[in-house]
């Protein structure tokens, strides 16, 4: 029976041109060894490594490790989390082997193989009054473990998607990404917008692993709610528009987040001593610099 699937299997990988082991794979997970179910997710597979492998040039298809894209946004449901926890099994399964079918394999992955982990905030609003089109950074001001519990309470009145751990980048999300969290101090960008926080402090230089784990994430947001990957929408909480004040930014709230702090008005090009490299995290966001070191 085992050799009976491999071999269907097999020359379905071929025909459909992705990589034995990966469908292989994929098959143990969704626990599918028919063609019936496991052609139509190889040719998803397939579409997804078409888009991903085309836009993203640090990426090679004799890489394993670098369909991860590919297999996150082939995963059924459109959260992250979902996602990553679907890819998560996947390389499991890819590293450890499954008997009879797969001898374990060898690769780099973008990012940490743990389970994503889920902290549902305390306030945000279901759902969405605007289509999504920007990506907005934060910073924290502060450490992961403070971030997660300011805002699990509900007296905090706010809220981010995704908060990143500076050490090793591990992300927690907070609020589902097709609800809107409390981040932006203007209500409209909430309503258009994803948010990350990312721990540390502005006025110091953030590390390595915060910036490559943001930028696998930011990847598969940007991919999955078709958000362009340029400055103009993926931005600062300081570039946010204050929405009582034209010409004014960071929100209501005169954010400065995530650079040090304004110069005299809250206008979007006189923060003094922006440390986020954005030349670095837009060049590691399009696939211009690699995201695996
Ligand atoms: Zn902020």
């Amino acid at each position: 029976m085992l050799a009976e699937v491999l071999l269907v299997l097999s020359s379905l990988a071929d025909r459909a041109g992705v990589p034995r082991p990966l469908l292989l794979a994929m098959s143990a997970v969704e626990k599918c060894e028919t063609l019936e179910c496991m052609e139509p997710r190889a040719a998803e597979l397939r579409a997804q490594a078409d888009f991903t492998f085309a836009q993203y040039r640090d990426l090679r298809e004799e890489r394993l490790g670098d369909w991860h894209e590919a297999v996150m946004l082939s995963a059924p449901g459109s959260d992250w989390r979902d996602a990553a926890a679907y890819a998560a099994e996947v390389y499991t399964a890819l590293r450890e082997g499954v008997p009879g079918l797969l001898a374990p394999q060898d690769f780099t992955l973008p990012f940490p193989l743990g389970p994503p982990l889920l902290m549902l905030a305390a306030n945000f609003s279901e759902g969405r009054e605007l289509p999504i089109e920007y990506l907005v950074i934060h910073d924290m001001e502060g450490s992961y473990e403070g971030t997660q519990l300011l805002f699990l309470s509900a007296d905090t009145q706010a809220s981010a998607h995704f908060d990143i751990r500076g050490a090793d980048g591990e992300i927690t999300q907070q609020v589902p990404s097709t609800d809107t969290a409390w981040h932006a101090a203007n209500w409209d960008l909430n309503s258009q917008s994803i948010a990350i926080e990312h721990e540390g402090f502005a006025e110091l230089a953030f590390p390595d692993a915060l910036y490559r784990s943001s930028a696998a994430l930011a990847r598969f947001i940007t991919d999955k709610f078709a958000i362009p990957k340029d400055r103009q929408h993926v931005i600062g909480h300081y570039e946010v528009p204050d929405p009582h004040h034209p010409g004014w930014y960071g929100g209501y709230g005169h954010h400065s987040d995530p650079c040090d702090a304004w110069a005299g008005e809250p206008t979007w090009h006189n923060v003094i001593a922006c440390r986020w490299d954005w030349d670095r995290y837009m060049a590691l966001l399009t696939g211009a610099a690699p995201v695996v070191p």
